[in-house]
């Protein structure tokens, strides 16, 4: 199996150990050949401004569009804010892949990032958006102060939170992501 994490900005290196704990092999994206054979992909934390600014100037817009409306994608946090069907604070462009609105860094700065234990396994909200609309037919799975911190569907799943910053791997999430690579949710 093949995992794509973008790597042209923030958080994507922090993947290779939880995938590769699960037998599959890492692939970062860089240009739309890495997209060639891979079973899903993770968009990855960081700022989700500059990953947009990224894909246009390494021109892999359209391709990357094309493969996320068709493979196994996961979304966390800035990776999340690029999947919502609508951005607030500020409006920014996305690929629309999920019915959801999301506020960006709607629990402060940088500095009032946290830590929160999911299912026994801590995991970050590093200057995390909010989900503050769900559209029909998608299951929340947790909530946080009135709002979905984790959304799925059978090809889509959204974290606000960031499992891969914990050294035990392979993460829960990354377990459950793989089993969408592998096609076992439905
Ligand atoms: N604050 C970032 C943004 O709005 C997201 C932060 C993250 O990915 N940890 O894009």
């Amino acid at each position: 199996m093949k995992i794509g994490v973008l790597a042209l900005q923030g958080a994507f290196e922090l993947h290779k150990p939880h995938i590769e704990a699960l037998g599959a092999q890492y692939v970062p994206v860089v240009t739309s050949k890495n997209l060639n054979d891979l079973d899903g992909i993770i968009l990855p934390g960081g700022e989700s401004g500059t990953m947009l600014k990224l894909i246009n100037i390494v021109g892999i817009h359209q391709q990357l569009a094309n493969f996320l409306q068709t493979k196994p994608v996961w979304g966390i946090c800035a990776g999340a804010i690029l999947l919502a069907k609508s951005v607030k604070n500020p409006t920014q462009e996305s690929f629309s892949i999920l019915d959801f609105e999301i506020t960006r860094n709607a629990y402060g700065r940088q500095l009032d990032s946290f830590q929160e234990m999911i299912n026994d396994y801590q995991v970050s909200y590093i200057r995390a958006p909010q989900i503050s609309k769900v559209g029909k037919n998608i299951k929340i799975l947790k909530e946080k102060e009135g709002c979905a911190t984790w959304l799925e569907t059978p090809n889509v799943m959204i974290t606000t939170f960031h499992p891969e910053t914990n050294l035990s791997t392979p993460s829960p999430w990354h377990r459950r992501f793989a089993e969408y690579c592998i096609d076992l949710v439905s």
